[in-house]
């Protein structure tokens, strides 16, 4: 029996910038991350830092000038590499005790909260994250080193099982084998954290391919992980574009399972490749993959619109709604209809955007050229389908920025109601009753989360047993899950509902052995 030696799980708790004396830390750690910007970062393949001489440079989404660091990138031979030399070193790291693997990611937090401002600079500087969201990012990825740590004791030691006469039974659970992690690069810590620690804890080895966007970050957190004592050949680290090198990790057939965040295109041609069978594979890859949204806020009359609309300015906005929880449809009763649209249009106008490493800022950058000419096609293709609210415009800077904005009386048929856009566009549309709000809410291939506005007891109670998402907020804003508490993951074109930072989790990354033994 492994004794639970750690404290209970507590979230990490958020720094305050409004006290100055945190915002000058937060300005002191960039000035101090951007002494070391334009610095070359290795790939780490069978245990050792590796390159081709080929370089992705990452680049600062407020001032795309300036270089945060160029990273090796992998060509396929390298993949294979990782991915064999992972599977060979498997049984080792499979046979390390819980409680060394435990160790390491409770370790590996401590780190992070040492370096915590560092770690916030490098997601303002490389993602383009305000202080808020990048102390966001940075504690969520401490929490699910904790909580991880925690569940994978309680699953080294399982609840009892059936008892026959005359025999001793019990279940284990076993590590998987290799896993392929990919994330997204918009929690380019936390996701990228917790997918790599869940995998890692379980016994399994991993081969980590981060986003082409963010490589600098996916590297530091590499460094904290090793610093935490984890062995060299347990991760390989294969910053490489994902058309070059993902195909090669998804169908090696050394793979035994893929981990995967991001864009529902790119998950569902995994979880497609990854059921071909391949010579010489003697499993069915296990692919966890957590997709896109299409998050609606339905509001009803009898709210508070103030709170309603609040809830849908933060939800839509922050982090330049490049959150797969961001709310991008509000469905508003068609008696408060042109107020809450008036009162949305103010908060919206009154948001600061700037620069991200500025503390007055409270919208940045969108992460990319591409990313922001992909975001203005649908604002053009918004203003055609529905009455332009407000928005539009960029801002002159040499940063990639894209003002808030709204498209309201927009059909249900619409483009920019049906499909994810992944930045700071709300479309609004009138619901005649609660009933049809429900309606319209549910009309989408996806289904990650949602919340309701409304005083009505039985109208919330309606909403939990009919809104059709993995993540329902009531009279709150439907982002900002918070791991423990709201265990993470959509339904239908949304994902595998995997439920990070919940108490399943890990079990998706473990087999469980049934082990009978005769008495006798
Ligand atoms: P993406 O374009 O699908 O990329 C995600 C990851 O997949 C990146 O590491 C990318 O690498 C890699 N990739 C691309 N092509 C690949 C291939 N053929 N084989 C293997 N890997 C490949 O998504 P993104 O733009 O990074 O992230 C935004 C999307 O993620 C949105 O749709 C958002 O809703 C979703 N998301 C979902 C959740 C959730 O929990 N449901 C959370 C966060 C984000 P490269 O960068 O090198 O191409």
């Amino acid at each position: 029996m492994i004794a639970p030696a750690l404290p209970a799980y507590a979230n990490e708790a958020y720094a305050d910038f409004n006290v100055p004396a945190n915002r000058q830390r937060q300005q002191e750690a960039i000035a101090a991350v951007r002494g070391q910007l334009g610095r070359q970062y290795e790939n780490w393949i069978a245990g050792r830092a590796v390159q081709t001489g080929e370089w992705l440079e990452s680049v600062n989404p407020s001032h795309p000038s300036e270089i945060i660091g160029r990273h090796a990138k992998a060509n396929a031979e390298q993949a294979r590499q990782a991915v064999q030399d992972a599977h060979a070193f498997f049984p080792q790291w499979a046979q390390t005790p819980v409680e060394q693997r435990v160790a390491i990611l409770t370790r590996t937090a401590e780190v992070l909260r040492r370096r915590k401002f560092e770690f916030n600079a490098w997601l303002i500087l490389e993602a383009g994250k305000s202080f808020a969201e990048a102390e966001a990012d940075t504690a969520e990825a401490i929490d699910f080193c904790e909580y991880y740590a925690r569940q994978m004791l309680r699953l080294a030691d399982p609840d009892p099982i059936v008892q026959l006469p005359g025999e001793k039974n019990e279940m284990v659970y076993l590590p998987l084998g290799v896993g392929i992690v990919i994330p997204p690069w918009n929690f380019p810590l936390a996701i990228l954290a917790g997918t790599t620690a869940a995998a890692l804890v379980c016994g399994n080895t991993v081969v980590l391919k981060p986003s082409s966007e963010t490589p600098i970050i996916a590297a530091k957190f590499v460094e904290a992980l090793f610093e935490s004592g984890l062995p060299e050949r347990a991760l390989n680290l294969c910053v490489g574009s994902g058309s070059e090198v993902g195909d090669t990790l998804v169908t090696h057939p050394q793979t035994r399972f893929v981990s995967f965040t991001g864009s529902r295109e790119i998950g569902l041609r995994i979880n497609e490749l990854a059921a071909r069978p391949q010579p010489g594979c003697i499993w069915i890859k296990r692919v966890v993959a957590e997709m896109g949204g299409k998050d609606a806020i339905l509001v009803d009359d009898d709210c508070n619109i103030e709170a309603a609309a609040t809830g849908v300015v933060q939800s839509a906005f922050g982090f330049q709604g490049q959150k797969c929880s961001a709310c991008s449809r509000a469905i508003v009763h068609q008696d408060i209809y042109e107020k809450f649209i008036g009162v949305v249009k103010a908060k919206t106008e009154a948001l600061t955007q700037g620069p991200a490493e500025d503390p007055g800022n409270y919208m940045g950058p969108v992460i990319s050229a591409k990313a922001k000419q992909t975001i203005s096609n649908y604002i053009e293709t918004g203003k055609a389908e529905g009455r332009f609210i407000t928005g539009g415009a960029t801002y002159t800077g040499d940063g990639y920025f894209i003002r808030p904005t709204i498209i309201a009386d927009v059909d249900s048929k619409a483009r920019i109601f049906q499909e994810e856009i992944f930045g700071p566009v709300l479309a609004i549309t009138k619901a005649m009753d609660f009933d049809h709000g429900l309606t319209l809410v549910n009309d989408s291939d996806y289904g990650l989360t949602g919340a309701v506005y409304t005083r009505d007891r039985n109208k919330l109670d309606k909403a939990r047993r009919h809104f059709h998402v993995g993540n329902l907020y009531l009279n709150r804003k439907c982002t900002g899950a918070m791991v423990g508490a709201h265990p993470f993951g959509g339904f239908n074109m949304s994902g595998t509902d995997s439920k990070a930072g919940g108490p399943d989790y890990l079990l998706q990354f473990l087999q469980a052995k049934s082990i009978a033994e005769k008495i006798p």
